[in-house]
């Protein structure tokens, strides 16, 4: 049992998601997504756990894959209703709630991937602003024309 208001469960969008087992309100902490960093030349978006790699600020990489990360099923979406705000003095990455949430639903944040890391990560959250890739918010129009104008890779 996680001693946060949530668990992990099959989720409509991908795999396993989190879930809230308790109502959170907006701005509350809903669970620390625990991890080692690490500085990155590299994107590790191409890695073998992807999507449990985030980028906390520039060039800095947090690894969530650990089974101690109580938040490490939280799923990308693009309508998301929880953000990760990494504090850099307590050096710990926490979800925070932006829109209400009640008792089982999912919890979801944006990944904030870049465009060349959000081309090998679909995005399967259905939201109608959804480009089809995982990709951070304000990089959604830019995704959108680089897929107008890119020939189909196969
Ligand atoms: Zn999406």
């Amino acid at each position: 049992m996680s001693p946060y208001g949530v668990e992990s469960k099959t989720s409509p969008i991908e795999g396993l998601g989190l879930f809230a087992t308790t109502p959170f309100s907006i701005g509350q902490k809903i669970a620390p997504y625990l991890g080692s960093t690490t500085t990155r030349i590299d994107s590790p978006a191409k890695a073998k756990s992807p999507t449990y790699w985030l980028e906390i600020q520039p060039g800095l990489w947090l690894d969530g894959s650990s089974a101690e990360n109580p938040a490490r099923h939280a799923n990308h979406s693009c309508a998301p209703n929880a953000e990760l705000i990494y504090n850099v003095t307590a050096g710990v990455a926490w979800l925070i709630a932006t829109q209400p949430i009640a008792i089982s639903d999912e919890i979801t944040f944006d990944y904030g991937f870049s465009i060349a890391d959000s081309i090998f990560q679909p995005c399967h959250c259905k939201h109608p602003s959804c480009p089809g890739h995982i990709v951070a918010t304000p990089l959604r129009p830019a995704l959108r024309r680089h897929l107008r104008f890119s020939r189909s890779r196969d």
